[in-house]
């Protein structure tokens, strides 16, 4: 506790629910037996800090939780700053009947990125890219360890989403198009909270952690909707009852298994083919947070609504309310309106439209993460391990993944890695600009360009490797005494909506990116690196670059891409999306009937050497040992054979993508993440023999 704050001790003899001893549901049902109608309903509530001023209005109204949200007021920029703030408010719980401590959440999607200084690490689509289960558990290790250091307990992370459409604006946030893609990272999950049972929560260094954006935030059409004159990311999923299960629902049952603390609904509203409903927005659908999530599936934790998402309901205030609460939420992130939320709550129990034991278990789940989370015995910030915030050590994790996340999608003549004796012509909006390599959610909502936190850009990790290095960032002059020009372009930073504003919304790169790549990718061989949240349209352009490499948004770590571009790390991503060739074809995704992308999901070559060689005599072989591991439930095995197999195609294919070619490699890469290695290789053989 801060030194400054008076401590007021309750005196837990005779009160079970204060004693640590207790199992977790004994000290629930004792608190909750104690509680008052209007006490519960604070617990269900959860209102915004700026909103709540000094903090008063946590004892009048018995707030159960404060956030700092995406659309919040501007946040503290220092960890003792951050820890000060959230200790302050739990003070003010000090001052209620039964003492129940608050519970702050946070987005920290890629990192603490509401923290100046804090490490951040590539979104999730990078991280999709790595292919790499251990490097999303120390990306979810580290921010746990950030977050947990400044005082904060509760992260809203990580989406879960299955991104269908690239036009949709939080494509950055999903791990990729592919569910089992998804799915392989969510040991995401471990590295926030530690072991599925819970019992790593009340460590310092964990959080409780959220999947959202439960279900179906991925399938909008467009991956948006127009609400009067603003296109929003909120729109309609149409799905059949299986494509629901396959790709929406599919992440969530391996988060349930994981022991997922808490789910978020998705603003967007589901349209099940056939099911008579019609489209109903998700925080209304009691058929699938009451009905699939929390029966069929299990799920014990809470439930907690988006950001003032029981507006969008249809009705009144008061049927909002009880209808968010029937169809199963626990919580309602009410920022601005949790006096009318909570009293309104209250009320429609009163009148019995809700019943108690709805609220009774809408508050049980809320104890008992709150419980788990230690925070009876702790409500204030441990901030011993803030030392740790940004530090070299979480930095070197934060480098790795950014060097995992890169995508090589073209290498001719063998452009990449760079040598160190070559002289380097850097230029581009995204060499040289932190915010724009670090994308939306960083240190404000929607992001900024520019520098505005502690990092290395992708230019400064160049020099730092030792490269000879000439930059102009719009590429002036590129005409002599270079061998080699790094053209780094792409996306300004965004959050939801559909997606850049200075690109009009579009895949296309802005002009001045495309002069930039023609300009110098006409005096001299060129890479191309497109730094951005999503899939950038090249078409034919593709001729006159020698090498095009997906960045992806790579964090505050640049060394991390000048490490794959130098060659002090092979490049081994693959795309966690359909790369299209036009707008005209989108949604576009593996295992679509018609399939005809620049580049499928799954490519990527690399700088890796001794890259297998052979013919269909090696793919035969491979076929033969990839089918003997599956059956013998050799995953690492398995792996390494469809990885073997996919290396040798590559290099065969080349520059020659076709549609004959294209959907049986992108299908292989599906294949492997489900564990079917043989019929992956025999998927490759295909591709392999249709080029
Ligand atoms: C977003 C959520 C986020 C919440 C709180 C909403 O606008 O959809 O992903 O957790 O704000 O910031």
């Amino acid at each position: 506790a801060p030194a400054e704050t008076p401590q007021i001790v309750i005196d837990a003899h005779g009160l079970p629910y204060l004693n640590a001893e207790l199992p977790v549901k004994k000290r629930v049902a004792d608190l909750l037996s104690r509680m008052s109608l209007e006490e519960k309903a604070g617990q269900m509530t959860q209102a915004e800090r700026g909103a709540v001023g000094g903090g008063g209005d946590i004892a009048t109204y018995a707030l159960g939780s404060l956030l700092s949200g995406g659309g919040s007021t501007p946040t503290p920029n220092t960890p003792e700053a951050w820890a000060k703030m959230v200790d302050g408010f739990q003070l003010r719980t000090r001052a209620t009947r039964l003492q129940i401590p608050l519970i702050y959440g946070v987005d920290a999607v890629h990192g603490h990125n509401n923290l100046y200084g804090a490490t951040i690490m590539p979104h999730n689509i990078g991280l999709g890219a790595s292919r790499d289960p251990r490097l999303a558990y120390s990306t979810g290790s580290v921010t746990a360890a950030e977050v947990r250091a400044t005082g904060i307990p509760w992260d809203f992370a990580p989406c879960l989403c299955v991104s269908r459409d690239e036009r949709w604006g939080r494509s950055y946030e999903s791990f990729g198009e592919d569910p089992a893609l998804v799915q392989s990272m969510e040991t995401v999950i471990q590295g926030l909270q530690g072991r599925a049972d819970g019992r790593d929560l009340s460590r310092n260094d964990k959080v409780l952690a959220t999947a959202k954006h439960f279900a179906g935030d991925g399938g909008t059409a467009y991956g948006s909707s127009t609400t009067g004159t603003y296109t929003t990311d909120q729109g309609v999923t149409t799905v059949t009852r299986q494509q629901l299960e396959d790709i929406h629902l599919a992440p969530y049952r391996t988060a349930v298994e994981r022991g997922i603390g808490t789910v978020m609904p998705s603003y967007s509203s589901l349209d099940i083919v056939g099911d008579g409903k019609g489209a109903v927005k998700m925080h209304a659908r009691g058929d699938m947070i009451n009905g699939v999530l929390k029966d069929r599936m299990g799920f014990h934790g809470f439930v907690i609504s988006d950001w003032n998402a029981i507006d969008q309901l249809p009705g009144d205030y008061a049927t909002h309310v009880r209808t968010a609460v029937n169809a199963g939420v626990d919580m309602m992130m009410v920022p601005y309106s949790y006096k009318d939320f909570s009293g309104t709550l209250g009320d429609e129990v009163k009148a019995g439209r809700i019943s108690e034991k709805r609220i009774d278990d809408a508050v049980s789940r809320i104890l008992t993460q709150k419980f788990r989370l230690g925070l009876f015995e702790h409500p204030y910030a441990d901030t011993s391990g803030a030392a740790a915030i940004g530090s070299p050590a979480h930095r070197t994790v934060a480098r790795g993944a950014a060097a995992e996340s890169q995508v090589l999608l073209k290498n001719s003549g063998g452009l990449l890695p760079l040598r160190k004796s070559e002289k380097v012509y850097v230029a581009g909006s995204n060499a040289d600009d932190l915010g724009n390599q670090t994308g939306g959610w960083t240190l404000t909502w929607q992001g900024a360009s520019g520098t505005h936190t502690r990092g290395t850009t992708i230019l400064q990790g160049m020099r730092d490797a030792g490269g000879d290095v000439t930059y102009s960032k719009d590429a002036s002059a590129p005409t002599d005494g270079y061998d080699v020009g790094v053209v780094v372009v792409g996306e300004t930073p965004y959050a939801e909506g559909v997606g850049d504003v200075g690109n009009g919304h579009s895949l296309q790169l802005s002009a001045a990116d495309q002069a930039a790549v023609d300009k110098v990718c006409a005096a001299m061989k060129c890479a191309v690196l497109i730094v951005s949240g999503r899939p950038q349209l090249i078409g034919d352009r593709l001729g006159s670059i020698d090498a095009l490499v997906a960045s992806w948004l790579p964090g505050t770590e640049g060394e991390g891409v000048a490490d794959v571009l130098y060659g002090n790390r092979p490049f081994t991503g693959q795309l966690p999306v359909t790369w299209p060739k036009s707008e005209s074809q989108l949604p576009i995704n593996v295992g679509d009937t018609s399939y005809d992308p620049q580049f499928p999901y799954g490519w990527g070559l690399t700088t890796l050497t001794g890259v297998p060689r052979g013919g269909t005599e090696t793919l035969k072989a491979l076929d033969a040992a990839a089918t003997a591991a599956e059956r013998k439930g050799d995953a690492r095995a398995g792996r390494e054979l469809v990885t073997k197999a996919r290396l040798l195609v590559q290099q065969k294919i080349g520059e020659r993508m076709t549609q004959a070619v294209a959907k049986p490699f992108a299908d292989a890469d599906h294949l492997l993440l489900t564990g079917r290695y043989g019929k992956a290789v025999e998927k490759l053989t295909e591709a392999y023999r249709a080029t």
